[in-house]
């Protein structure tokens, strides 16, 4: 028999226990190891966007696996050319490298964007502007960038030449940005720092002073990309072009891979020798979020999503109008973030503890936002479903803390 009580002996403790075992998934619904339900508004952290355990996900794993698992980056593969092309036919980048997570997928953009800007300008434009509340990763480089002192502590020495200013805060952009700016890194919605959304304004100034000064737009997709927002990649809300987007999560839909996909002028900095992953371009990977890619970007997929969105926001709305909890529902398509009010700020885990009572399964996203990221194949009846469990949680959470005031 396997159990949590294994977990707590044999895994490191960086992730605490995990309250649930869970065994199998189908479509929104995972089953634990002892036979209980539970509807998936987590959907394994925006990354299981066609659901657990998609019949042509399925087939495009099991179909590459009788033909070859694994070549390395000394031969070619065919799943490997058949998605780089996929991905820049969908989007305005030009060339694909290929990793293994989004963690991987930022390092190298920020090893990109070093390099063009050393081969072009010389050593000295080598600072990155990164913004608060950021998530990139928990590399040393990439939990630099995110710039959360509780990421970074006792793991110093830290790499130099990052620095964080407010987002959507138009005039530190312009106090920040400088002809020592390397790069610009940002979300489009910053997804573990809250599901705060881009303004799209501020998001066309990032793109005119990286153009003023020849400084690398970096955007990480990592969680907002392959549909999540109801557009493919969510810079197409703003019409603002990256030079260089970073994508992983929903990318394999839960196969690892992650992808960093470069504009031309970016990607002829990264010549031959100057950066590598055993794994990347894994022709599994490939061959999953090739399917992946193919099911998501189509209009009508796209469509759904964003109305789903809609829908499961209203549906909040309404809840809070009921119980009062939140001071804003806030995000795009299927990524959706509930702010506590100030007096209960910090509780947002409470809540993600409730939901498991009720079977549900959803995310925080910080220590005060209720975040949802389900399969985007979610449909109208199970976003009902979460909601009249939503429901029992909020009434439960506002009837404890109702005592704890008297
Ligand atoms: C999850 C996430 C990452 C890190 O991805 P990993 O696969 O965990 O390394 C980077 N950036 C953003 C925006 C993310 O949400």
């Amino acid at each position: 028999m396997i159990d949590l009580a294994d977990y707590e002996t044999y895994l490191t403790p960086n992730y605490g226990t995990p309250p649930i075992l869970m065994t199998e998934g189908s479509g929104c619904q995972l089953t634990s190891a002892t036979g209980e339900t539970y509807l998936d508004c987590a959907g394994g952290i925006a990354v299981s966007a066609l659901g657990h355990c998609h019949p042509a996900l399925i087939e495009s794993l099991t179909n590459q696996a009788q033909k070859v698992w694994h070549l390395s980056n000394t031969l070619a593969n065919e799943p490997a050319i058949a998605l780089a092309k996929a991905l820049v036919h969908a989007t305005a980048l030009d060339q694909v490298f290929f990793c293994n997570s989004g963690a991987e997928a930022n390092e190298a953009a920020i090893k990109a964007a070093r390099r063009y800007a050393s081969d072009r300008h010389g050593s000295d434009k080598d600072q990155i502007l990164c913004f608060h509340n950021a998530f990139h990763g928990r590399t040393i480089a990439t939990v630099t960038a995110g710039g959360q002192p509780k990421y970074m502590q006792g793991f110093g020495p830290m790499p130099g030449g990052f620095s964080h200013i407010p987002f959507n805060d138009c005039q530190a952009l312009e106090a920040a940005i400088s002809d020592q700016t390397c790069a610009v890194m940002v979300e489009p919605i910053q997804g573990e720092g809250g599901v705060r959304p881009i303004c799209p304004t501020f998001f066309q100034k990032i793109r005119a002073a990286c153009d003023r000064v020849d400084a690398v737009l970096i955007v990480d997709e990592v969680q907002s990309g392959m549909g999540r927002t109801g557009k493919l990649f969510a810079y197409e809300h703003a019409g603002v072009e990256p030079d260089i987007l970073t994508s992983a999560k929903s990318l394999g839909c839960g196969f690892p891979i992650g992808a960093t996909l470069c504009k031309h002028h970016v990607a002829e900095h990264l010549t031959a020798g100057t950066h590598g992953s055993t794994y990347g371009g894994n022709p599994m990977a490939t061959a999953v979020a090739l399917t992946a890619l193919s099911l998501i970007n189509q209009p009508d997929f796209l469509r759904r999503v964003e109305q789903s969105g809609q829908y499961f926001q209203a549906g909040l709305v309404q809840l809070n109008a009921q119980f009062g909890l939140f001071e804003k529902i806030r995000g795009r398509g299927l990524l959706i973030g509930a702010v506590l009010n100030t007096p209960f700020a910090g509780r947002a885990n409470e809540l993600v503890k409730l939901a498991h009572q009720e079977h549900l399964l959803t995310l925080v996203a910080g220590p005060d936002v209720h975040r949802f990221a389900p399969p985007l194949i979610i449909s109208e009846t199970q976003i009902d479903d979460a909601l009249s469990r939503l429901e029992r949680v909020y009434a439960t959470f506002s009837a404890d803390t109702a005592m704890e005031m008297n």
